[in-house]
């Protein structure tokens, strides 16, 4: 596609890249067919290539509007555009640049701008998180939070370092624990760094970029010295988001002289739960009943790791029940269901009606997770509580 970027742009770093990105789609149109969005609103702006082409104009130069805004929020960043493009366009690459320069265009409405704020604000702060949800639970409106088993203390030389996350430390503590016990059998030691907080996925995808960037650093600075040390060999994920975005904290920090290098060294080290779990770690299972397996758009586009927890699911006795349309979001992505609760609401339906009728449903991911357990009554685990059934 043929660019001619706005002087303010051409040679910045976020220029370049963007750029690049523009010059490599070809409008051919294949990532329609897969974009969430388009399935739901059928407007050729709330498709891959027209988002595109509206942030190619703003990046010219062009008037940026209210409505360009709409559509680049209406996006769930769920990059199954990325997945489907033939041309290795890197959408997700893209829209961060050009949400930030349509944000710092245009001014959102009083109520729009609080709300935000607000979230940008709560989510990451774990304690207040917890408090919310404790009282939510005592009115009976929030979900109740699934209790740990016993995490074993460190006794083995083969130590791994697990993100604690904001708000799955709150809503199902369970998930982390499950993750150690099953390692701790397989002769490996999962620790949490105390400190940590938020991957900073939540502000960087509200648009409050530099504030998701110093979560970023913070959660740096927790890990580091089990890092630079050695105590560690690997950074296990547990959630799917977080895993997406640690895995580029070296793109999101390379123009930080000081964190640069350690963003990229966090990066190399970091992989999630499934890629560390291998089948020979599970058991043999005979048969547990029936599992649909909701592969979250953060492990199967973002991280492209497809197949793997279905595998160690299989291994364990579940039979997996095939999913239609299996690439496309739920409608949870982070704060998307809070902002956009219509298309959330109908994305999730829809998902629920792919999964079928299974004894329960699995995922990767504490977001997707609790979004469709407000949909249904079937249960919703994480996939490595099925496991840890010892
Ligand atoms: S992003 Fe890829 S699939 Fe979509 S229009 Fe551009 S080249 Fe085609
Ligand atoms: S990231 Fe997802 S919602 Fe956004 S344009 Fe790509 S496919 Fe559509």
């Amino acid at each position: 596609m043929q660019t001619g970027l706005a002087d303010s742009i051409r040679n910045t770093p976020e220029g370049r890249e963007a750029e690049a990105i523009l010059r490599k789609c070809v409008h051919c149109g294949f990532c329609t067919a897969t974009c969430p969005t388009y399935q739901v609103l059928g407007d050729d702006l709330d498709s891959p290539r027209g988002r595109i082409y509206l942030m190619k104009r703003a990046l010219e130069g062009a008037a940026v509007t209210d409505k360009t805004r709409l559509h680049l929020d209406r996006c769930l960043t769920c990059r199954a555009c990325e997945t489907t493009c033939p041309s290795g366009v890197r959408y997700g690459r893209l829209v961060d640049i050009g949400r930030g320069l349509v944000e710092a265009k245009t001014r959102r409405g009083p109520l729009e701008r609080a709300k935000r704020a607000l979230l940008a604000w709560a989510l990451p702060r774990t304690r207040l998180f917890g408090a919310a949800l404790r009282a939510g639970q005592l009115f009976g409106v929030a979900p109740a939070t699934r209790a740990a088993k016993a995490w074993p203390a460190p006794r083995h030389r083969r130590k791994m370092l697990v993100l604690a996350g904001c708000v799955q430390p709150a809503l199902a503590p369970s998930i982390n624990a499950a993750a150690a016990r099953l390692l701790d059998r397989a002769g490996i030691s999962l620790i949490e760094a105390g400190g940590g907080g938020c991957c900073g996925a939540l502000r960087f995808h509200l648009n409050y970029q530099e504030d998701g960037r110093d979560d970023m650093r913070a959660l740096i600075d927790a890990w580091w010295p089990a890092v630079s040390s050695g105590e560690v060999e690997t950074l296990v994920m547990t959630a799917s988001g977080c895993g997406a975005t640690v895995k580029e904290y070296g793109h999101h920090l390379s123009r930080d002289p000081r964190y640069a290098e350690k963003a990229a060294r966090i990066s190399s080290l970091t992989r999630d739960l499934c890629e560390v779990i291998t089948p020979d770690m599970v058991p043999a299972g005979r048969s547990r009943g029936t599992i649909a397996f909701q592969s979250p758009c953060t492990l199967q586009h973002g991280q492209q790791l497809r197949g793997k927890v279905e595998a160690l699911l299989s291994k364990a006795g579940y039979t997996l029940t095939p999913v239609d349309d299996a690439h496309l979001c739920c409608g949870s992505a982070g704060t998307y269901s809070l902002l956009q609760p219509a298309i959330s609401r109908e994305l999730r339906s829809r998902k629920l009606a792919a999964l079928g009728t299974p004894d329960a449903i699995a995922t990767a991911n504490i977001g997707c997770l609790t979004h469709l357990q407000d949909g249904t009554e079937r249960p919703v685990r994480h996939w490595i509580e099925l496991l840890d059934v010892q």
